[in-house]
């Protein structure tokens, strides 16, 4: 035991002299295989005695092993977390973790590690998500997998948006809430979700609807998922984003069929009227309240909105602009249909701000 504790003290006087890694290494794990070797063929002499079972010293190396695994892993993930477009890199001082809070903390990379070593996001992509700002309208039956994937995935600020509070007919499906939340504002149990999940994003809870004059809000966005659940909330969220400019990502469900598109008129998407310029007739689009909906769809649609989110803003893949993916829970089904702007478009094209 002496001998192994007079092991360590020398590694970490190395370390507290600044010595070359290399050379800290190399000086203990040297001794170390010097015990081995005289426990090996000097089982007698007294060094061996003083050292103990060799089984220890074995498994103390193999532990010794891993441990310098780990730590070669993390670099190596901190050194493709620091590949972002003029970020600094990992040399001095002042490109560490803890002193600029533009790099990803030990606690993040490890968080983040099965994002990182995907070739399409990396750690240029992590990066992005932690910059991004994303407004979630409505925190029911989709915007539950959307704020908890966001937040997991580590999407840096994330505003919801919902007036609503929790009722016991919302926990068939909305799975961001307990039994204990039935009757508090939606926003707030959300919140208080979102941060026991991932306490490095920042959650701001909106207590209010978006309407068509939010555009000047809506711009301090970089996108917006809407998954809120009726015509009219959809139509205004559409307006204020087409007026911002900014991308929005709209999922929708009923029964056992989902739809998920983006809309997006300032990079050549349709907006949602121009495919639906007009409310349905009453009683041809009922709500889920009134047609009902299968648990677990929200969760397939809510998942693959937050997917198109990550890629958005991590610029990966091919993303949903001028397509409409239909999701057919019942029989199984999916499929994609292109969808394209509507040049009279009363929103996005030449018909706006025509009566
Ligand atoms: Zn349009």
């Amino acid at each position: 035991m002496s001998v192994f504790l007079a092991i360590v003290a020398i590694w970490l006087g190395l370390g507290l002299a600044s010595v070359r890694p290399a050379i800290r290494l190399a000086i203990p794990a040297g001794l170390w295989a010097g015990v081995l070797l005289v426990q090996r063929f000097a089982p007698q002499s007294a060094l061996a005695e003083l050292a103990g079972d060799r089984r220890v010293w074995l498994a103390g190396g193999v532990f010794a092993l891993m441990l310098a695994a780990y730590a070669w892993g993390l670099r190596r993930l901190r050194d493709a977390a620091a590949k972002e477009d003029g970020a600094p890199g990992t040399l001095g001082a002042a490109a560490s973790p803890a002193s600029d809070p533009a790099m990803l903390s030990d606690a993040e990379l490890d968080r983040y590690a099965r994002h990182i070593v995907l070739r399409e996001l990396g750690g240029p992509g992590q990066q992005r998500l932690r910059r991004a700002s994303v407004l979630v309208v409505g925190a029911g039956a989709l915007g539950s997998p959307v704020a908890l994937y966001l937040a997991a995935a580590g999407v840096g600020r994330i505003t919801l948006a919902d007036d609503d509070h929790v009722s016991l007919s919302n926990l068939q499906r909305q799975v961001i809430f307990d039994d204990a939340d039935t009757g508090r504002p939606k926003v707030q149990a959300a919140t208080a979700r979102l941060h026991a999940l991932n306490p490095h994003v920042q959650v701001t809870p909106l207590p209010r609807r978006i309407t068509a004059g939010d555009a000047d809000f809506v711009k301090e966005f970089d996108l917006v998922l809407d998954g809120t659940d009726s015509f009219d909330s959809r139509a205004r969220i559409n307006a204020a984003c087409v007026a911002a400019g900014v991308p929005l990502v709209a999922g929708s469900i009923a029964q056992w069929e989902g739809q998920l598109t983006v809309w997006d008129p300032a990079r050549g998407a349709p907006c949602m009227a121009c495919l639906f310029p007009q409310p349905p007739a009453p009683g041809l689009a009922p709500s889920c309240a009134e047609a009902g909906v299968v648990g677990a769809l929200p969760g397939v649609i809510g998942s693959m909105m937050a997917l198109e989110a990550i890629k958005l803003i991590a610029g990966a893949g091919l993303d949903a602009r001028g397509r409409m993916l239909i999701f057919d829970g019942l029989w199984g089904e999916t499929r994609s249909i292109k969808i394209h702007r509507n040049a009279d478009c009363p929103i996005c094209g030449a018909g706006k701000g025509a009566p």
